[in-house]
Formats: structure tokens, C-alpha cells, sequence
């Protein structure tokens, strides 16, 4: 597969990359745990199925987790058997789709209880008894989702456990401070965690099959909270959960590079104003590229008269405002650059390297939000030891 006709833009995902980040993640954990790897949001902008046909038949993969029911009916639909969980509330009217699909709820609020079982029997015949799979969710300090671990929470659990129609797979809650250097508020929520799974075994006499809590700073930084699950999202991409995490317990690499085309280049006199608004006006003679990506693929317009691309191996800064589909560049020292050279967004180019983390804090965003954000328009292009295997283009959506 050859990729000549990626010439305005386009991001290449290296699978290499995401599978050693996988194995890597699989060295930092107990021996008995598995792996929720975290495709939402279309695998943070990288692509969740050919990531997810990559990673499928890893030892410990125990599966998916997406936030809705339509990224997990995609998945199911490309063809993934592994097991897949949906982390948010899900819309009734998703539960037959889902139950069908035997795709794992996440519950925390009392009707869906009754909703969930009910939809179970109006799809059963006297032959087969459908079930649906249920997590549930425990708010030990994020304040977003989940029952409060006391005993209002222990009813909820054991109200779960009376439905026929339930499987209870799993008991979890979220951090909200294990990127952070400060570990008393993630101690706490480690700490009412193994509490309240205590008393779920120990009050109620159930084994939960499944329990996790970690992120991908709980995998970095608290090896202790492995259980069951743990799930890892940014880290699978190459991409750091905050600076204050260690970059050495989980050797990452980045997967993702974008890359643009230089279009036309020019020579401007002093005092030539850039781009909408004129914010940039040249002070000296220079040379000026212009690239084919913009705000519209999702290259934050924040980033305007701010951040920098590579040409010839060479940062070359941004000039003015980016527009929605193109931007100006200074390469008067990138020599030697011209018409038809790429250049690279993010990625390394010689001994240079844009890192989606310096976007992220440049443009005002973070590297999660600035590679959700990479727009639909740009190509995605699949490398497996060096060669393209896959790709999805803008047009496949329509
Ligand atoms: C998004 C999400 C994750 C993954 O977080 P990372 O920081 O990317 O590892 C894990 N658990 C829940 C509940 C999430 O919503």
C-alpha cells in the first residue's frame, strides 16, 4: 500500500509502537492482572479499530473500554470479540443493542437497575435467558459517577445482586489525582476503595470477579492498586498522563506523527503583514512557506504566531493566525526547503521533535484533548514494521 496520495495531510500511527507500549504496560503490572485498554473517543483521535485489531490477541488483553454505545457498537461490528465496557452512563435506548451485542453496562444510579433487567426479559424466549453483563461504579473521590461507598451504596450493590437478569463482572471507581506528585487524595481513595469491595465480599458473600481502579497514572504510580483490571488509555498511545508522572517505570513511545505539505514559498520584504488580522509583520527579509493544514483539521487556532513545524529538520515558526485550512511558516533557516517538501506537525524530523505534549501545552489545551481533537479530515495511515497495512480517509465516513 503506498501512500502517494497523502499529500495535504495526513497522521501516520505506527501499531509497532502502540504494541510496545502494550507489552511495556504489561511488564509494570502484577503477573495476574489484565489490561482494559481504553479505546474512546475513536482511541484518543489514533484510530480504536485497527489499535483494537492490533492488541486482540495479546495474552493480556482482557478488552475494551469505550464512554457510549455507538463507539462500542463499532467495534463490535468491525468484528472485535474481546470483551468491551462502556464507562459512562449509558441511554436506555441502547440497552437491547447492547445486551444483543453482549456488551458490558456501567450502573450507578437505581432505575437503570430495573431498566437493564426488564430489557433482558423482553428479549428472552422460553428457550434462552438473556443476561446482561454489569459494572459498577464506585465514587471514591472524583465526584463524577458512581455510588457512594457506605451503606446506601451496599444496598445499591446488593439490589444488583438480586436480579437474575444481572451479572455483576465488576466493581470499579476512577482517580482523579494520580498524575499528581501530592499522593494523600489518591492514598484515600485507594484506601476507601479496598474498603468497600471488602465489605461487597464480606457483608454481601460476593466474590467480585473483577475489580479496578487504576488509569494510566494509577498503572505508573501505584503498582499497589493493579487488581483485577487496570486500564490504561493515554499511555497505550505513547503520550504521558501529566509531567509529574516517572517516565521511567513505563517506557513509552508516541505512535502518532502528522505531517503536512509545503504549497508555495516566497520571499517577503520587511514590514509585510501575515494572514488574517496581520498580526504577524515581518521586521527583516524572509522566506515564507506556506502549509496545507489549518484550524479545521483540528491544528489549534490558539497555536497562531506561537508554536512551530519541522522543514529540512529545522523548527520553523508559526507566522500570524493559522486559517481553517492552511497556515505560514518561516523557513528562511531551513535552507534548501522547498515546494512539495513535507513537513512535520508533530514528530521528529533529523534531531528535532514536536511532542503532542508541547502542542497540547502550547495551544492551551493537553496532549489528551489536542489528539481527540485531530479533526476527521486529516488521513489515518497504519504502518506495522514499516509498511502501510491500513488506512482510513476522510471520505469513508460519508
Ligand atoms: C478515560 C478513562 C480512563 C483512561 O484514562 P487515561 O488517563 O487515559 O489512562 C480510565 N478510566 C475511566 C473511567 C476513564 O473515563
Amino acid at each position: 500500500m503506498n501512500i502517494d496520495e497523502y499529500q495535504r495531510v495526513f497522521a501516520k500511527i505506527n501499531l509497532d509502537a502502540v504494541k510496545e507500549n502494550f507489552k511495556n504496560i504489561v511488564k509494570a503490572i502484577n503477573p495476574d492482572t489484565r489490561v482494559l485498554a481504553v479505546l474512546k473517543t475513536d482511541g484518543y483521535g489514533h484510530g480504536a479499530i485497527p489499535i483494537a485489531r492490533e492488541l486482540e490477541n495479546e495474552d493480556k488483553l482482557y478488552g475494551y473500554a469505550l464512554a457510549t454505545s455507538d463507539e462500542a457498537f463499532i467495534l463490535r461490528n468491525s468484528g472485535i470479540k474481546k470483551p468491551l465496557l462502556i464507562l459512562g452512563y449509558t441511554f436506555p435506548n441502547a440497552y437491547e443493542e447492547l445486551i444483543l451485542k453482549d456488551i458490558s453496562l456501567t450502573v450507578f444510579r437505581e432505575d437503570t437497575l430495573e431498566q437493564i433487567a426488564e430489557e433482558c426479559r423482553r428479549l428472552s424466549t422460553t428457550q434462552y435467558k438473556y443476561r446482561a453483563k454489569i459494572h459498577i461504579k464506585l465514587d471514591t473521590g472524583m465526584g463524577r459517577i458512581g455510588i457512594m461507598p457506605d451503606d446506601s451504596g451496599l444496598e445499591f450493590v446488593k439490589k444488583a445482586l438480586s436480579y437474575d437478569e444481572l451479572i455483576v463482572e465488576g466493581v470499579f471507581s476512577h482517580l482523579a489525582k494520580a498524575d499528581e506528585k501530592e499522593r494523600t487524595a489518591t492514598d484515600l481513595q485507594l484506601k476507601k476503595f479496598a474498603d468497600f469491595t471488602d465489605r461487597i465480599e464480606n457483608e454481601l458473600g460476593y466474590n467480585i470477579p473483577l475489580k479496578h481502579i487504576s488509569n494510566s497514572a494509577g498503572i505508573i504510580e501505584y503498582p499497589e492498586a493493579n487488581y483485577d483490571l487496570v486500564r490504561a488509555g493515554i499511555i497505550l498511545y505513547g503520550l504521558w498522563p501529566s509531567d509529574e508522572v516517572s517516565k521511567e517505570r513505563v517506557p513509552l513511545r508516541s505512535a502518532l506523527s502528522l505531517y503536512s505539505q509545503i504549497v508555495y514559498i516566497k520571499e517577503i520584504e520587511r514590514g509585510t503583514p501575515i494572514s488574517y488580522g496581520g498580526t504577524f509583520v515581518s521586521d527583516k527579509k524572509m522566506t515564507v512557506a506556506t502549509v496545507t493544514v489549518g484550524y479545521g483539521d483540528g491544528y489549534p487556532r490558539m497555536l497562531s504566531n506561537k508554536a512551530y513545524v519541522l522543514a529540512g529538520g529545522v523548527r520553523c515558526p508559526i507566522l500570524g493566525r493559522i486559517c481553517m485550512d492552511q497556515l505560514m511558516v518561516d523557513v528562511t533557516d531551513a535552507t534548501g526547503v522547498k515546494e512539495g517538501d513535507f513537513v512535520t506537525l508533530i514528530g521528529k524530523d533529523g534531531t528535532q521533535e514536536i511532542t503532542m505534549e508541547e502542542l497540547g501545552e502550547l495551544s492551551g489545551r493537553f496532549n489528551y484533548e489536542l489528539a481527540c481533537e485531530l479533526g476527521k479530515r486529516i488521513p489515518r495511515v497504519y504502518s506495522k514494521n514499516n509498511e502501510i497495512i491500513y488506512k482510513k480517509d476522510y471520505s469513508d465516513d460519508f
